[in-house]
């Protein structure tokens, strides 16, 4: 038997919706699926407003130039995540400044302060697996009169807010809930991604769900970011389309990033059934391999619920051997991967790979991180993984690891 490590859910649904475009609209760069899909993803997230970008890495590099960020600026994101979270901000000129993470794998809020300078302007806490980060101590932090007292503001943005902007790297957690507060109004902004090894995918893609504080008008925000997204132009090339209605203006120097329709009609066709269907199905096998390891010796199991409410995403299953060292672990995956069933590492920490190094970025400045990484194997978890599949992931697991 082999189980691909992932698969994106590809059925009449989604054939149907493409179909759509391709046969009914006419319609493939961004027009009626993308506003369509930016009202599910509200009505699903509780955002105030929600921008679908053409992919999670454009969609933060959009907010960051949104927010005034530059050369000179620095930028907090933990060491353990995939490196488009530190790609955003180096694009555009500015430096990230990578902080240790916790044993849930996500940043750890009591290094923030101390990661804290003049130059920082925002923080990035990534929702690794689908388990959200602890917004409550991240913000308790950026709102500390130590923090406050050392930002400088320096875009009309950064006046307003008079602190660090809080960016969820939330590409993992469509659908989460920390402390019962849905994925999408826990950070000031928080953007998804819809790549195709996500929960919810249109191929290449994401989304800006917006939770600005007061003053922040988010609909006026909305209607900014929509012409920002569009190399700063005023109309969409739908919009121009009506009757008379050919002139526009370009208002801001913006990045071209919006998504197409093409693209948004197959995420529209999963996130109507993501709540009901294909979010209880993940956590399902969530559960399985919970039970399937639970009883052994070796395994670490990955946080998922917990009494204050939070609950995952599920989108990876991240199980640790316990003990196991980095190679033990590597020849475990050779082991595995030899009977059919893919597995993945989530992930090689930033300062281990070759850009970073180059950068100066050391791993022993980040213990934690390493100790992770070292023992980590992420397992196969996805619509339409069949029971027998799961079974024979559990089955093959515990054979090459005890
Ligand atoms: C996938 C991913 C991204 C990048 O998403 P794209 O849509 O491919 O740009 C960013 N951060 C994390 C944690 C991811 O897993």
């Amino acid at each position: 038997m082999t189980v691909p490590f992932s698969r994106p859910l590809i059925d009449q649904a989604v054939i149907a919706e493409v179909n759509d475009c391709l046969s009914n609209t006419g319609w493939l760069t961004s027009g009626p699926k993308v506003l369509a899909l930016e009202n599910e993803v509200r009505k699903l997230t509780g955002a105030a407003a929600v921008v679908c970008v053409n992919s999670w890495t454009s969609g933060a590099m959009l907010m960051l130039r949104w927010w005034g960020l530059g050369p000179g600026d620095e930028v907090i994101i933990p060491a353990y995540t995939y490196s488009a979270t530190a790609l955003c901000a180096l694009n555009i000129g500015a430096k990230v400044v990578m902080v240790d993470v916790g044993d849930d794998f996500n940043l750890d809020p009591g290094k923030i302060l101390a990661a804290i300078t003049p130059r920082t302007k925002a923080i990035i806490p990534v929702d690794i697996g689908g388990w959200m980060a602890d917004y409550d101590a991240i913000f308790e932090a950026v709102k500390s009169a130590e923090a406050r007292a050392q930002f400088q503001p320096q875009s009309p943005e950064q006046e307003k807010l008079g602190r660090i902007l809080v960016l969820a790297d939330a590409a993992h957690s469509i659908g989460a809930q920390y402390k019962g507060r849905d994925c999408g109004v826990c950070a000031d902004v928080s953007v998804l991604s819809f790549h195709s090894v996500k929960n919810i995918t249109t191929g290449e893609g994401g989304a800006v769900c917006l939770h600005l504080p007061q003053p922040f008008d988010n609909a006026a925000e909305y209607l900014f970011l929509k012409a920002f997204a569009l190399n700063g132009q005023t109309k969409s090339a739908f919009e121009k389309n009506q009757p008379g209605a050919w002139r526009y203006d370009i208002v801001a120097q913006g990045l071209k990033a919006n998504m197409p329709d093409i693209c948004a009609a197959i995420g529209l066709a999963q996130i109507r059934r993501y709540k009901d269907e294909l979010l209880p199905e993940r956590r399902r096998i969530f559960q399985q391999y919970q039970a399937g390891f639970e009883n052994t010796d070796w395994a670490i199991l990955p946080n998922w619920q917990d009494e204050s409410g939070s609950i995952a995403s599920c989108h990876l299953y991240m199980l640790r051997i316990q003990n196991a060292s980095e190679s033990a672990r590597d020849a475990l995956i050779q082991r595995i991967s030899e009977q059919g069933v893919g597995v993945n590492v989530h992930y090689i920490p930033m300062p281990m790979l070759t850009l970073f190094k180059n950068l100066d970025y050391r791993i022993a400045d980040y213990p934690n991180t390493y100790d992770l990484y070292k023992n980590e194997i992420s397992l196969p978890i996805y619509n339409g993984l069949s029971q027998k599949q799961i079974d024979f992931v559990i089955e093959t697991i515990i054979v090459h690891s005890s």
